[in-house]
């Protein structure tokens, strides 16, 4: 017991919690599986009538309804331990902010989806866990995904289904408040407590040769984390679209693809002119066929979904060794032509001088490239494709004011 330790917020006439059961539950657990002891231990007991098994909120408090202490026999306690302190381990509720604004507001379908991220880890751990959980298989989807990845095969959810804020990220009301509160673990803190939790794994792994495949991956990725170009890409072209037509959020101006009684109904938001948009590629540069393509083919689709179409986009292929830019109406035209000389300059002076000046301009380049002295007026993205080791070995870094996204 710690000194802050909150109050017990069992009413009087309720099943008082049995501490004892619940705290040898977490022995186990913790002695079953070493490495999450430490965050297992970071949790706090809040014991509560108000939810129907056990919860957690973003601040690593436990909340622990009594009567399901009472019923639940140790080793499936020790199984609700450790999926309690996976929601938190693997930030589920961070993740769920990254996620689109409607699809966070679902938290019942999200929650499904993240407990089944959990739990088929879990079962294939051999922990035991009590009926009535959420499993892929039940929604037909395969084992081993993210709840990302799972949240489109949940069908929407008639009953609520709550693990908490520290799962879906709304604070419910039986919540005790911020990290400020009674016990609370702030952000440093839980992220000092993942990456402990993600050392002792690969430690367990090196020295007992197994560790469940989930929290496998999840500690390489903790430890070395790869950042996901597409998605800082998609994020990037998004929101200079988004800028440049006026809107600060767009999602709230497209129609959902699912309502299809208002297609073809024009909303107000849709009336705000689309921007227009210029991507300038780097004929004469080192990088590959692939890279340039994944890269094209990422900004194309983004740009596609937020309703720029073709009308609105010009491809411009740059070899500034011969100082020629030409427009491209399919990416199959490009031809690298490989070798040095790049100046993109001259590609973004090109796009700028268009009949219908573009809002955002992309440039897809090997870095190698000098950039315009000043901003050039419109919003300039920077892709920068190819060995980043590369890149940091001597091309000059685009200015300030361009965006930069790194690939490869
Ligand atoms: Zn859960």
């Amino acid at each position: 017991m710690s000194p802050t330790e909150p109050p017990d917020r069992t009413p009087p006439d309720r099943t008082p919690l049995d501490r004892t059961k619940l705290l040898a539950a977490r022995y186990r657990a913790a002695a079953d599986r070493p490495y999450l002891a430490a965050a297992l231990y970071a949790l706090t007991v809040v014991p509560t009538s108000r939810v129907p098994t056990m919860g957690v909120d973003r601040h690593w408090r436990c909340y622990v309804s009594p009567e399901f202490v009472d019923r639940t026999p140790v080793p499936e306690l020790a199984g609700v331990w450790i999926h309690e302190v996976a929601h938190l381990l693997r930030d589920h509720h961070g993740r769920a902010a990254r996620l689109p604004a409607a699809d966070q507001r679902d938290h019942a379908r999200l929650n499904i989806a993240q407990d089944c991220e959990i739990n088929d880890d879990l079962l294939a751990d051999g922990l035991p866990l009590p009926a009535g959980r959420m499993e892929p298989g039940l929604f037909g989807l395969p084992s081993g995904r993210l709840f990302e990845e799972y949240l489109a095969g949940v069908p929407p959810q008639p009953a609520p289904h709550d693990c908490g804020s520290g799962a879906h990220g709304r604070p419910g009301d039986w919540e005790l408040g911020g990290a400020d509160g009674p016990a609370g673990v702030g952000g440093v803190e839980a992220e000092a407590l993942r990456r402990a939790a993600a050392e002792a794994m690969r430690a367990h792994r090196r020295s007992r040769g197994t560790l469940p495949g989930g929290w496998e991956r999840w500690a390489e990725q903790v430890l070395e984390p790869v950042v996901d170009w597409r998605r800082v890409l998609a994020g990037a072209v998004r929101e200079a679209v988004a800028w440049a037509g006026g809107a600060v959020d767009y999602t709230y101006r497209r129609p959902s693809r699912r309502t299809p009684a208002l297609r073809g109904v024009v909303l107000p938001s849709l009336r705000r002119p689309l921007p227009s948009v210029a991507v300038v590629i780097d004929t004469s540069g080192s990088m590959g066929d692939d890279d340039l393509a994944a890269a094209l083919g990422e900004v194309t689709g983004v740009l596609r979904e937020v309703g720029v179409g073709s009308r609105r986009l010009a491809v411009l292929a740059c070899d500034a060794d011969v100082q020629a830019v030409s427009r491209v109406s399919a990416v199959e035209q490009i031809g690298l032509a490989g070798g040095g000389g790049t100046d993109m300059r001259v590609g973004i002076t090109a796009a700028l001088a268009a009949r219908e000046r573009p809002d955002v301009v992309i440039v897809l380049t090997d870095g190698w490239t000098p950039w315009p002295d000043e901003p050039v007026g419109c919003r300039l993205i920077a892709v920068l494709i190819g060995e980043t080791t590369d890149t940091s070995a001597g091309a000059p870094e685009p200015p300030v004011w361009v965006e930069t996204v790194r690939i490869g």
